[in-house]
């Protein structure tokens, strides 16, 4: 019978298909795959929905986030280009399932979340896990982590309207951001390369809908109308 991973990998491959544009080939790194089927994603969902956890599709985790659809960390980890010897800064950990994949790959994963109780699942799930080359960090991605700068690679899960200048700052000559833009309706993932002068490239990717990455310097939502009464 084939696994339920298996089946994930295969639907993987598929999707890869149709974003040869992007990739530059019509499939996803088989190191990607690899470090895919390293990880136990049911163990990073909530209990009542492990039933689904290899359906290429996102899960709710709880508090109004996901743990993003499997083709999609596939997609962004293969963008990425990560290499055993990297450090790699993550923004928006969520469940802790993309900083594992990348935890399988490189050397070191420094990875910040901005609700709490996600931030402390995700830890303890990932110490559980042994993965000792990860750091969940709690607070706002946008400033990332001056203090453990530069990063060869920066991925970032949520999206920001613009590209938060610090992350930029904080990559390394020769490094890579990969983070998707836009509003609540229309985002799109970007690849920054900086090279070894310092200046970045960029190209756009495909469509995506990830959760918002909050605070930062996002306008503030407008006040409602006050009722006068
Ligand atoms: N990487 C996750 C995807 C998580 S969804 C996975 O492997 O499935 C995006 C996460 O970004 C949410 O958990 C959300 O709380 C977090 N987030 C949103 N804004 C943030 C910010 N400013 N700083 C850090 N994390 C943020």
């Amino acid at each position: 019978m084939t696994e339920p991973i298996d089946r994930m990998l295969t639907a993987i491959d598929l999707h890869a298909k149709s974003c040869r544009a992007a990739l530059g080939r019509d499939h996803i790194d088989p190191r990607v795959k690899d470090a895919m089927r390293r990880v136990p994603r049911e163990l990073f969902v909530p209990e009542e929905n492990r039933a689904f956890a290899y359906g290429d599709h996102p899960l709710p985790i709880g508090r109004g986030q996901t743990i993003s659809q499997p083709f999609i960390v596939a997609f962004m980890t293969d963008l990425l280009d990560v290499q055993p010897e990297h450090r790699v800064l993550e923004i928006g950990t969520g469940c802790g399932y993309q900083a594992a994949v990348l935890g399988e790959l490189a050397a070191e994963v420094l990875t910040i979340e901005v609700v709490e109780d996600l931030a402390k699942q995700a830890r303890a799930t990932l110490h559980d896990l042994g993965y000792r080359n990860i750091v969940v960090h709690q607070g706002d991605g946008h400033a990332g982590l001056p203090d453990k700068a530069p990063f060869d690679r920066v991925l970032v899960t949520a999206a920001p309207g613009q590209v938060p200048k610090p992350l930029i700052d904080q990559l390394a000559p020769g490094g890579r951001l990969v983070i998707p833009v836009g509003g609540r309706f229309e985002q799109y993932i970007r690849v920054i390369d900086k090279d070894e002068q310092g200046r970045t490239h960029e190209r756009r990717t495909i469509p995506v809908a990830f959760v918002p990455l909050t605070g930062g310097d996002a306008p503030a939502r407008a006040e409602p109308p006050k009722i006068r009464g």
